[in-house]
């Protein structure tokens, strides 16, 4: 991570819990409202248009015609 001094004026620790804020803002996009078919234990992670994995059984799922099918 570069501090860029020109930018950033305040402390040195609000800029890390920003830039932390917006990680994890980017990583919750990715984790769609699809209960894991599987296990049913947590929600699907979309890594594409279509395609879809789960964390907890580590199987992966593919989106036909809005229903979630194993691959
Ligand atoms: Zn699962």
């Amino acid at each position: 991570m570069q501090m860029r001094e020109d930018d950033w004026q305040g402390d040195p620790n609000d800029y890390l819990k920003q830039y932390v804020n917006n990680q994890r803002k980017d990583y919750e996009i990715h984790i769609s409202e699809i209960l894991c078919p599987n296990c049913f234990r947590t929600n699907l992670h979309q890594v594409d248009e279509h395609d879809y994995h789960c964390e907890v059984c580590a199987y992966d799922f593919i989106k036909v015609n809005n229903a979630i099918r194993f691959k």
